[in-house]
């Protein structure tokens, strides 16, 4: 009787097991700033699972080095009114003549994939079904992350921040026009186009400070990347100075204005997003360009890394935190990503995986107490470059080889050493990069798979453990 009970209980176990291997759902975000390399991690992590299944291609992937991965396609996406991930295109872009980057992440999209896959767990089970992973892949833009601390700050505080900011090298220069066109507008009537216009300016602004300055926290995030807000007035605010100047009855008539707007953003936009994406979130990829700002200088780097630690913020979520009891997030892996490795000799991959480390470790040391997994590595979604050597008088030294995107010219460089930490002021002294912008290298044939460095430990550690 009981050894009856002990084999029903322990086939039903199985059965459980296989049920959940069988219809296992996961939701895989993927974020960064602006031009990290999300299209390409993405579209290169599709075409991964769908034509990278063979060893040698993927070595540390598991269900692929044990032959168990059978099939995987895309699907119908879940949600009708999110932009599609257009993965078709990008490969596209890869395969013509010359190859070009697949178009950067504008606002949030997502695919779904569907594998097919043999799960160890009834492997034993003669003639049992294959077991299947839904997996929906979301993109969406890390300048949405850095709008987190609005969710703290009233109308006047985030107004004092921003116009302090303003105030400050290196964003004084370049925006005393911008400040002198919201001055204008107080003790007057307010009028609804001269805010869009000055809303405009602003947005203009934030752009400058993004495309010329390099820097990288501004808000309104969306302002950057506005998608379907373009031109709305959610978006068309803009931080106003001291309350002092505003104590006539016409300014702060446009006070109102604006603080009501700023309130609809906050709530709207800042706090929807991560309600409705957030809090459905498995999995999470952090992608940093550690390599661009260390080409651009001191200021750059600072505010990169300032930047990301906002990002990451985002993912310090312990038990009695607001940000926890508001959005019941589960993420319980996060992936952070050195990308565009292949810009770097091979030798540089460890002190730019220890940079990457050391640019997020606050925020991986507190998540380390609250359950999430955290892998750092370096990788390059789409390799770009072969290694090679160059003669620097009578020593060879490593090298790069590759096609320089502005003219296609083949070039072989030496890019210069990654810091293995973060870099001191006399690093940028003493020290240059020298980052060149790759092509893609045109692809052997459309079934080829696409060459990456460290995308199998990424999916492995994204997937491995629902794969097994
Ligand atoms: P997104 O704005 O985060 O979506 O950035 P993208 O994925 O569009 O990448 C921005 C640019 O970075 C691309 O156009 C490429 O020039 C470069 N890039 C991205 N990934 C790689 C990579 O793996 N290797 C190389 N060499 N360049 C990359």
């Amino acid at each position: 009787m009981e050894l009856k009970r002990t084999v029903k209980q322990a086939i039903h176990s199985a059965n459980t097991l296989i049920e959940r291997a069988r219809s296992q759902h996961l939701t895989l975000a993927v974020t960064g700033l602006s031009r990290s390399g999300k299209t390409a991690f993405i579209t290169s992590l599709v075409n991964q699972l769908q034509q990278g299944n063979t060893p040698e291609h993927l070595p540390l992937f598991d269900v692929v080095r044990e032959r168990r991965l059978k099939h995987v396609r895309q699907v119908a996406q879940p949600h009708l009114n999110v932009a599609s991930f257009r993965y078709l295109a990008g490969m596209r872009n890869l395969t013509a003549t010359p190859p070009k980057w697949p178009e950067p992440t504008k606002t949030i999209s997502e695919i779904r994939l569907e594998l097919t896959f043999k799960a160890k767990s009834n492997r034993w089970l003669s003639g049992s079904e294959p077991s299947k992973l839904l997996l929906d892949i979301i993109d969406y833009p890390g300048e949405w992350l850095l709008d987190l601390p609005m969710l703290n700050l009233d109308f006047q505080q985030w107004s004092e921040q921003q116009w302090h900011l303003l105030e400050q090298p290196p964003r004084k220069d370049a925006s005393a026009d911008w400040r002198q066109q919201a001055l204008a507008l107080l003790g007057r009537e307010p009028c609804d186009d001269a805010i869009h216009e000055c809303a405009d300016h602003y947005a203009k602004l934030l752009k400058e400070f993004k495309q010329t300055l390099g820097l990288s926290l501004l808000q309104p995030g969306r302002m950057l990347m506005p998608g379907d807000m373009e031109g709305t007035p959610a978006l068309a605010f803009f931080p106003l100075p001291e309350q002092c100047l505003l104590d006539d009855a016409a300014s702060k008539a446009l006070w109102h204005i604006l603080k009501a707007r700023y309130d609809y953003y906050v709530k709207h936009v800042v706090k929807a997003f991560f309600k409705r994406y957030f809090s459905h979130f498995d999995r999470q990829v952090v992608l940093v360009d550690c390599l661009q700002p260390l080409n651009e200088g001191e200021a750059h780097f600072r505010e990169m890394q300032q930047a990301i630690g906002q990002v990451m913020n985002s993912f310090q979520y312990g038990e009695q935190s607001w940000w926890q009891q508001l959005f019941d997030p589960k993420i319980d892996r996060l992936l952070i990503a050195a990308t565009k490795a292949d810009h770097v000799t091979i030798e540089q991959f460890e002190p730019l995986t220890n940079l990457v480390e050391q640019i997020t470790e606050d925020a991986r040391r507190y998540a380390s107490f609250s359950d999430i997994k955290i892998q750092s590595q370096a990788l390059a979604s789409i390799r770009a470059t072969k290694f090679g050597h160059v003669q620097q008088g009578k020593k060879t030294v490593p090298a790069l080889k590759g096609n320089r995107i502005s003219d296609g010219q083949s070039i072989t460089l030496f890019p210069g050493d990654v810091p293995p930490g973060l870099p001191s002021p006399a690093f940028f002294e003493q020290h240059s990069f020298n980052f060149v912008a790759f092509a893609p290298q045109p692809r052997q044939s459309d079934y080829a798979p696409l060459p990456h460095i460290g995308m199998d430990k990424a999916i492995e550690f994204l997937l491995g453990d629902v794969l097994k």
